[in-house]
């Protein structure tokens, strides 16, 4: 099979190292990609967010399957372009990529569905905002309605930080809070069958103890030893199936990958939010945890025959994942900063570039992704610290306390 995976990230490196260690991918390139994947893959300089151009190199270059990373490219079109092509494409559609795209279509396939969900608004206009920072109450919850990074939520109990955020956005969903650990679960799906891999957990805030601005993710871990034993089933039955089913009947299946972020409340698991692709850096955990061969599972559900794929085998132990971010993110970080000791296995490359005098250096906010796997969540945390202290970065930003309250047993639902 021979793949084109689009995107420059952290997760499409991790994506990219899953596929090239499949023996059923005999050809593996990326575009844009970045110098962590070209160690595994043919890199093209093609825009991934430019339909047109995506489709025209997975012509070029005879792909089989388009595996699409980041959900800009998505929302832009580029699964409807390559599929057009006659081509396979793991990425839903334009239309379906909109459950990410936008928060309010997403609060409105939720309602129609029945999905556990938090109550919400969608507001345009200040009188809109203050009505429903009145009704659901502090802490509030602003959400920008469109794309950004995973940076266009504000939770505040300060009602001027809300109003703000709520002028700057424009539209914006306000929400109801919701209090309980956070789960990220992805589901592979064909738009029909569904296939669910490991839960997860992130960290958005940007420093230790959940302090700090949001952040697109500062780290990961798997598995959720805490979780109760029917988060899986329950999640699938409740969420994803009447999800599936309602886009189905609006005539616009969802078909990749379904990533769905639940607080575990008192009353259960309601969907904070919906994705429309892998999370970064939740994938880099759960695919070093993956041994079923990630091509031949992402072409299933690429060619609509994901019912007849085998059951996921996984491997045992932990893994866990720490981002290693640049100075001043998740405002602008100062990139071009020189990386020693990141091209060993385990470092996975988010924010890098290749100077032209071959050295490594940041490129963006996020810049490494320091992942180990381990027999218990233990070890694999003290192994992945121990690669983050090799590591040298200036002004590097990181968390030191990711997996902690898992492995000290304080996680309570
Ligand atoms: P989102 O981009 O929707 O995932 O939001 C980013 C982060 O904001 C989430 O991971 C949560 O930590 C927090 N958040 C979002 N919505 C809520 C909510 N309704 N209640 C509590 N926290 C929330």
């Amino acid at each position: 099979m021979r793949v084109l995976l689009i995107g420059s990230g952290g997760r499409e490196h991790a994506l990219a190292l899953g596929l090239a260690a499949d023996p059923s991918v005999d050809f593996l390139a990326a575009a844009p990609g970045n110098p962590g994947i070209a160690q595994v893959a043919e890199l093209h300089d093609v825009k991934a967010t430019d339909p047109a151009a995506v489709a025209a190199l997975a012509v070029e270059l005879a792909a089989d399957l388009v595996v699409v990373g980041p959900e800009a490219p998505l929302v832009a079109g580029v699964a409807d372009a390559v599929r057009a092509k006659g081509i396979a494409c793991f990425g839903p559609s334009a239309a379906a990529a909109q459950l990410e795209g936008s928060k309010a279509f997403a609060k409105d396939v939720m309602a129609a569905a029945g999905v556990p969900t938090a109550g919400s608004y969608a507001c345009t206009t200040a009188d809109e905002v203050a009505r429903a920072l009145d009704e659901l109450g502090s802490p509030y919850v602003v959400k920008n309605d469109g794309l950004a990074a995973g940076k266009g939520v504000v939770v505040t109990e300060d009602r001027a930080v809300a109003e703000r955020h709520a002028a700057e956005c424009g539209t914006v969903v306000i929400e109801e809070y919701l209090s309980g650990p956070e789960v990220s679960l992805f589901v592979v799906t064909d738009g029909t069958a569904a296939v669910p891999l490991m839960p997860a957990q992130d960290f958005k805030r940007l420093a230790d103890g959940d302090q700090g601005p949001n952040t697109g993710g500062m780290g990961a871990y798997a598995p959720l030893d805490w979780a109760p034993q029917d988060l899986v089933p329950r999640v699938l039955r409740e969420t994803v199936e009447p999800t599936l089913a309602e886009m189905r009947r609006r005539g616009t299946p969802f078909a990749g990958l379904l990533y769905v972020g639940l607080a575990l409340t008192p009353d259960g698991p309601k969907v904070i939010e919906f994705n429309a692709r892998f999370g970064d850096p939740e994938t880099q955990v759960v695919l070093a945890l993956l041994e079923t061969p990630l091509g031949g599972l992402l072409n299933a559900a690429a060619t609509g025959t994901l019912a007849e794929h085998p059951p996921l085998r996984w491997r045992e132990g932990a893994a866990i994942t720490v981002v290693v971010a640049s100075r001043n993110y998740p405002g602008t970080p100062r990139t071009g900063d020189v990386i020693e000791g990141a091209e060993v296995p385990g470092v996975i490359h988010a924010g890098t570039a290749r100077r032209d005098d071959g050295a490594l250096v940041s490129a963006g906010g996020r810049v490494l992704s320091v992942t180990a796997v381990g027999p218990d969540l233990a070890a694999a945390r003290e192994a992945a610290y121990a690669l983050v202290d090799s590591v040298r970065l200036d002004g590097a930003q990181y968390r030191t306390d990711i997996a902690l309250g898992a492995v000290e047993g304080r996680i309570s639902l």
